[in-house]
C-alpha cells in the first residue's frame, strides 16, 4: 500500500528522551521550554523576525484576519485547500475569488485589480504546492490600494524565494505543521510577521488575550503543547535532509513520466523549492479518473489536490455573487490535477511502478 504522503518519524528514543524532560518538569503546555526552544531554532533556521508557534495552520489564518481587523471583502484564490476559504467564512469575511495563473496555479495578479471595491481590505493567496506566488506583483497592487497581504504558506516550509524564506513575505505568512507537511509536529502551525505591534497582538491572541492578571483583548486558545514541540525539535534538524530526499524522488518522476500527454506546474523564477508535492495534470478529468482507478488497483493512493475549485463549493460563495465568481482556469485545473505519492523514503522502484501505470493509462 503506497499513500500520497507518509509522515517522517524521528528515532523513537530521541523523542522519548525529550519526553523524559517533560515528565520531570511537569510543564505540559502554555509556552513551555520545548516550545520556546523550537520557536528560537525555527526563527534561526528560517531567518525571520517574529514567529509564533500555534496549534495548527488554520487558526493562524483566523488570527491574522482578526489582528488586522479584516471583516469585509478579501480577494482570494479558488485553488487551495478548503481551510483558506473556511477561515474567511468563519471570520465573517466575504471571499472574492480571483482566478489562477495557468502555468503555476498561484493567484493571477492580473485578475485582482478588476475585483477591488471600496470594501476590499486584503488579498489572501496560497503559495501552491510550496511554490511562490508572484509576490512583487501582488505587493504592488496591495500598496496601490492600501490592502493587507496574507499568505497561506502552509506548503512552504524550507522553501526560499530570492534567497529568503517564503514565510518572510506579505504582512503576515502562516504555515502548517500538520503530519502530512514537509516539516511537522503532528499538529501545529506558525504565523510570521515583521511587524512588532502585530506580533504582540498575535502573541496575546494565542493565549486568550490573557496573561497573569492582565486581560488585554479578545483572544483564542491557539497554544501548542510540549509533546508537539518535542516532535518538532526532533524533525527540524532533519528538514534539509528530508528536502534533499524529496528532490531525488521528484527527479525520478521527472525522468520516468511521459510528458507528451501530461504536464506539471511550473516553478516561479527565484524559487528554491522544497519539493512538497508532485502534482500532474491530465488532458481531461476522464483520463484522471482512469489513472486513479489503475493506481488504486495496484494499491497506490494518489490524492485529488486541490479539488474542487473552491469557488464552486455552494457554501463558499456569498449569495448573489453568481457569475462574478467564475474562475475558468482554476475550475479546469482542479478537475484534472492529481498529487502523486511523494515522501522522502519513497523507493525508486515504487516511483518506477507508479510512472509506468500512469504512462500506460493516459
Ligand atoms: C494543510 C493546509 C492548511 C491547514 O493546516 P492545518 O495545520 O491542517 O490546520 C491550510 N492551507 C493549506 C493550503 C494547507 O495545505
Amino acid at each position: 500500500m503506497i499513500n500520497v504522503t507518509k509522515s517522517y518519524l524521528p528515532d523513537f528514543d530521541e523523542y522519548t528522551a525529550l519526553l523524559k524532560g517533560v515528565w520531570d518538569r511537569v510543564h505540559l503546555t502554555n509556552d513551555g521550554p520545548l516550545l520556546q526552544k523550537l520557536e528560537e531554532q525555527m526563527k534561526e533556521y528560517l531567518g525571520v523576525k517574529h514567529l509564533l508557534i500555534c496549534s495548527n495552520g488554520t487558526i493562524v489564518l483566523q488570527m491574522a484576519l482578526k489582528a488586522m481587523n479584516i471583516t469585509k471583502e478579501v480577494i482570494t484564490t479558488p485553488f487551495s485547500y478548503v481551510a483558506t476559504t473556511n477561515v474567511l467564512l468563519w471570520e465573517g469575511c466575504t471571499p472574492v475569488y480571483a482566478d489562477i495563473r495557468p502555468d503555476d496555479f498561484c493567484l493571477d495578479a492580473d485578475k485582482i485589480e478588476p475585483l477591488i471595491t471600496e470594501n476590499t481590505q486584503a488579498i489572501m493567496a496560497t503559495h501552491v504546492y510550496g511554490n511562490a506566488c508572484r509576490i512583487e506583483a501582488i505587493q504592488a497592487i496591495a500598496d496601490k490600494y492600501n490592502l493587507k497581504v496574507i499568505y497561506d504558506a502552509a506548503h512552504t516550509f524550507g522553501a526560499r524565494y530570492n534567497g529568503e524564506a517564503i514565510l518572510n513575505y506579505g504582512d503576515v505568512s502562516t504555515c502548517s505543521f500538520h503530519a502530512t507537511k514537509v516539516f511537522h509536529s503532528v499538529e501545529g502551525g506558525c504565523i510570521v510577521t515583521n511587524d512588532d505591534e502585530l506580533a504582540l497582538t498575535l502573541r496575546r491572541y494565542r493565549s486568550f488575550g490573557h496573561r497573569n492578571d492582565d486581560y488585554y483583548s479578545v483572544g483564542i486558545n491557539a497554544k501548542n503543547s510540549e509533546l508537539h514541540a518535542a516532535m518538532g525539535l526532533c524533525v527540524l534538524p532533519k528538514v534539509d535532509e528530508l528536502i534533499a530526499a524529496r528532490k531525488q524522488v521528484f527527479g525520478w518522476y521527472d525522468a520516468r513520466l511521459n510528458f507528451d500527454k501530461i504536464s506539471r506546474p511550473a516553478l516561479t523564477p527565484g524559487i528554491e523549492y522544497n519539493y512538497a508535492y508532485y502534482p500532474v495534470v491530465f488532458e481531461s478529468e476522464e483520463t484522471l479518473l482512469r489513472v486513479v482507478d489503475a493506481l488504486k488497483a495496484a494499491e497506490i493512493t494518489p490524492r485529488r489536490y486541490f479539488y474542487p475549485s473552491l469557488n464552486t463549493l455552494p457554501f463558499a460563495v456569498p449569495p448573489g455573487a453568481g457569475q462574478a465568481q467564475a474562475c475558468p482556469v482554476s475550475e479546469s485545473v482542479a478537475l484534472r490535477v492529481l498529487a502523486l505519492p511523494m515522501y522522502p523514503d519513497l523507493p525508486e522502484s515504487d516511483v518506477d511502478r507508479i510512472a509506468t501505470i500512469i504512462n500506460n493509462h493516459v
